[in-house]
């Protein structure tokens, strides 16, 4: 099979397009073929490596996944072959403490698709048949494979945040695929939305989600800004993406009580907080990664329904990988980039 990804670890120069093996499949996994796979942040982490990351190589791209059920293992009950899925990119052991709890992204062996192992971006993919569900023809085959990553993850952390009506909520970074998917679940469940983005156009379309507010990242007193807003009472969450340039702001216009959730680290991994701050306002900052299964099944089943939307940013044909890395890495897109195989 023709595979997209990467041979050795580096720049973009190094994506390129290699064959790889037909994967088998044992029982309880489903084979399920590629229609769309949407890109990720993760990808160019992963690409760039880190230490400790050991790879297998050549090594495929590709978290999201929407496709066709092509083969049945054995042990596998509700599904059959030529049913449209979704695939939630977490893998699990299912037997660990954190397993047992039904915290699977807490697992001992916790995974992603295309970040530990091999990757979407290719004909076919072998999953857990408890990662596939079956998606309503409501949905357009891209708009599906858009979804699973960045709402289960924007899910899990307003969860964390615990929201209530009427909270203001930052999402830093309007533009991103995690931030599109917060601001529309803190309006869903009740928020004033706060929405940080850099550019006028992408500001309008955070507003287009929801976004009550939009204040420009790029100005240097933003985070002022945003205090202001919420006539200096403060904000109660920050749904954050962006890491080392919110935080310092975020300690800051946080109130009483202000949750801080963190689910990455696209401006940068490491930041300062006055702990005066923390202790005296009870602050609380907390990391988040993916979802539990059940978090991922609720909110798939708000997108099922309608109530949720997935943003396209642009779509690329399988030839045109590179030119949809190159978006991907500018940044200049709002929402998700996805490849659709037979385009
Ligand atoms: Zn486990």
């Amino acid at each position: 099979m023709r595979a997209f990804g990467f041979q050795e670890h580096g720049g973009p120069e190094v994506l390129d397009y290699f064959d790889i093996d037909e994967p088998k499949v044992g029982p309880g996994e489903v084979k399920v073929k590629t229609e769309a796979v949407a890109l990720n942040r993760l990808d160019i982490w992963v690409r760039e490596g880190w230490p400790g990351l050991d790879l297998e190589l050549p090594h495929t791209l590709g978290t999201d996944m929407a496709g066709v059920i092509e083969e049945v293992g054995r042990d596998v009950v509700g599904l059959e072959r030529g049913d449209p899925v979704v695939v939630n990119p977490s893998l699990w052991c299912g037997f660990c403490r954190a397993c047992e709890r039904g915290e699977q992204s807490l697992c001992d062996s916790f995974a992603i698709l295309g970040e530990h192992v091999p990757g979407t971006l290719t004909t076919s993919t072998v999953v857990p048949a408890r990662n596939v569900l079956i998606r309503p023809g409501t949905l357009e085959t891209v708009e599906a494979a858009s979804v699973p990553l960045v709402f289960q993850t924007a899910w899990r952390m307003a969860g964390k945040a615990n929201i209530r009506p009427g909270d203001v909520v930052v999402v830093p970074g309007a533009g991103g695929g995690v931030a599109t998917a917060a601001i529309q679940i803190a309006k869903h469940l009740g928020a004033h939305v706060i929405a940080t983005t850099s550019q006028e156009a992408k500001a309008k379309r955070a507003q287009e989600l929801g976004a009550d507010e939009v204040v420009f990242y790029t100005e240097e007193d933003w985070g002022k800004q945003v205090y202001e807003l919420t006539a200096k009472e403060g904000v109660d969450v920050v749904l954050d993406t962006a890491g080392q340039d919110v935080w310092p702001q975020a300690q800051r216009f946080l109130r009483q009580g202000g949750r801080l959730v963190c689910c990455g680290a696209t401006s940068g991994p490491e930041a300062t907080l006055d702990l005066r701050y923390v202790f005296y306002r009870q602050l609380s900052f907390v990391g988040s990664t993916m979802a539990n299964a059940q978090e991922f099944d609720e909110v798939m089943s708000l997108v099922f329904n309608g109530w949720l939307d997935p943003v396209v940013d642009e779509t690329f044909g399988f030839e045109e990988a590179h030119d949809a890395f190159e978006r991907l890495e500018n940044g200049d897109g709002f929402g998700k980039i996805v490849i659709e195989m037979d385009a």
